[in-house]
């Protein structure tokens, strides 16, 4: 089995925006994660997985903007890259499997939001969808406008995924919630190796030593930070490597538990 980042497009948000709990100085003394305007450089797209006769996409990104949000804490926000970014991979959605979706936030399922038409017709909207069970009801029933008009093209191939679920040969589902209820990361084990997308109980790496930090997108902080505890507990056993699909250019890495604490050493 093979994984490769499929980038979509990034986003910049101000570290205080992210992580409202990070004291000021700790971004002095960190400034080399942020980018040249001072803001966390989020990626946003999707992690591909292939086997020997299926294809996998876990998340797919923004979608196509034709204008970018404009609300406090963001600075630049760019997206739809998606589909070039399959292609230099040799692929068109119509190769793929499904879409496994982390969750119901509109950076990870955004080509039902920017890139469907009115007719619900969009790229990935041939194909099985899953996501978690748990918020999957309360997520359908959402107020938000633009997450209610994704949520009406991803029902009909919607497959609600609970923990343990197995959703190809060697990937399965982690119930990971509290960014939202239905937040999932998904396992896949291979050649003894185990990689863990762990979606966005991670935005970036400096919450690794600081699961304790509120996360200013989760909904929920209690469980969000016991997803965290446990995910960290998962990515520091033996020969196994996380997707941080919000880590920009150091996507996949180990995560070790060093007498500094944990350090994310990035992997190709
Ligand atoms: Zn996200």
């Amino acid at each position: 089995m093979t994984a490769t980042y499929i980038m979509d497009g990034t986003v910049q948000i101000a570290p205080r925006t992210l992580l409202p709990d990070s004291p000021p100085e700790f971004w002095d003394q960190h400034a080399y994660l942020l980018d040249s305007d001072g803001f966390l450089l989020i990626g946003a797209g999707g992690l591909l997985l292939r086997g020997p006769d299926w294809s996998l996409l876990v998340d797919t990104g923004l979608g196509p903007l034709d204008s970018a949000p404009s609300l406090d804490g963001l600075g630049a926000v760019t997206g739809g890259a998606l589909l070039s970014s399959l292609a230099r991979q040799g692929l068109t959605p119509s190769d793929l499997s499904a879409v496994a979706v982390t969750h119901l936030h509109a950076d990870h399922v955004g080509w039902w939001v920017n890139g469907t038409d009115s007719a619900g017709r969009g790229p990935f909207t041939h194909l099985p969808v899953y996501i978690g069970a748990e918020g999957w009801e309360q997520g359908r029933s959402t107020a938000d406008p633009a997450l209610a008009a994704a949520i009406a093209a991803l029902a009909p191939n919607v497959r609600p995924v609970t923990d343990g679920t197995v959703i190809a040969p060697g990937v399965s589902v982690l119930h990971t919630p509290g960014h939202t209820a239905e937040h999932t990361s998904y396992v896949v084990e291979s050649a003894g190796e185990r990689l863990i997308a762990f979606g966005d109980a991670f935005h970036c790496v400096a919450q690794f030593n600081h699961p304790e930090w509120a996360d200013g997108m989760d909904h929920e902080a209690v469980s969000a930070r016991a997803s965290r505890e446990l995910l960290l507990g998962r990515l520091t056993e033996p020969r196994t490597y996380g997707f941080g699909v919000h880590f920009s250019d150091v996507t996949f890495g180990r995560l070790v538990d060093t007498a500094d604490g944990y350090s994310w050493q990035p992997a190709p």
